[in-house]
């Protein structure tokens, strides 16, 4: 059922239900920090870049006819939610053969290969060397696009449409360090890149069935969605992409990374609206 692939460094979970053309991926999840990190901050440090838990709230994805993959390599290590030209080149030991646009992302110290945890954490004290970067693009990076990317397709290739579900989540207070500053956040923020990555229907069903079930919702602020739901989403072809954000004060504790008094509820609330979600594209497939 579970294929594990530790050589590659994620989990892809099938489908134990009659499939769907409905794809959930949980990038930020992973926790197997590897030996070659050679990181300075401290593992608490590290560990509130992680979405945790993200994985298990999703995990009866497959029992409603979705495939879950999810990365088990840390992405603060390297993250799949950017785009290998988001790097900064100040941050190797050489120089880099391949093309470099530095994002805001990179800005801020969270592109492609993370420089701070924010807001101010710093992970090295050291550069890195061109090799390990392109080892970590090698074994995390591709693979996690090449499984991503293959479920899509083969749903859409087998159904003509397909809805993708970028699963992460959110420390409850942003700080100095991101991009909205020290504000408190919503309880779920949907990110469609402002509309230009699913049918705006889509997101306005998902956005009504978490109101519907109490919760506070806003699209697009502060997380529009990055490189997971810009790069495989064409809504004009059937390739629909949202990314979800779930404030973890909702089922977590963030100084401990333990799961709190409402996870329950809200992984009761998540099948359900992966249940609805799966209902919405079998009925349009
Ligand atoms: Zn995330």
């Amino acid at each position: 059922m579970s294929a594990p692939s530790s050589e590659a460094n994620l989990r892809l979970v099938a489908p134990r239900a009659e499939p769907v053309p409905v794809v959930f991926d949980s990038p930020h999840s992973g926790k197997a920090y590897p030996a070659d990190f050679g990181s300075i901050a401290p593992m608490a440090v590290l560990r509130r870049s992680e979405d945790a838990f993200v994985d298990e709230l999703y995990s009866a994805a497959p029992d409603h006819g979705a495939p879950l993959i999810a990365a088990e390599f840390p992405r603060i290590y390297i993250d799949p939610n950017r785009d290998l030209v988001d790097l900064d080149p100040a941050m190797l030991d050489g120089p880099w053969a391949e093309p470099v646009v530095p994002s805001r992302k990179t800005e801020l110290g969270v592109g492609l290969i993370w420089r701070l945890m924010p807001p101010d954490a710093q992970i090295y004290d050291r550069l890195l060397s061109v090799a390990e970067v392109q080892r970590r693009i090698d074994t995390c990076w591709r693979p996690y696009h090449a499984a991503v990317a293959g479920a899509i397709d083969d749903a859409h290739g087998r159904f003509g449409e397909v809805w993708h579900i970028n699963c992460h989540s959110m420390p409850a207070m942003g700080n100095s360090g991101t991009e909205d500053g020290p504000v408190a956040r919503a309880e779920f923020v949907l990110g469609d890149r402002d509309g230009t990555t699913c049918d705006p229907a889509f997101t306005a069903f998902v956005a009504d069935q978490l109101r519907d079930l109490g919760y506070q919702v806003k699209l697009n602020e502060p997380y529009k969605g990055v490189e997971l739901v810009r790069r495989y989403s064409d809504p004009a072809k059937g390739r629909h992409s949202l990314q979800v954000e779930i404030n973890r004060k909702l089922y977590m504790d963030e100084e401990r990374i333990e799961r709190n008094g409402g996870f329950s509820t809200l992984k009761a609330n998540m099948d359900r609206l992966i249940a609805a979600i799966c209902a919405y594209a079998r009925d349009r497939a």
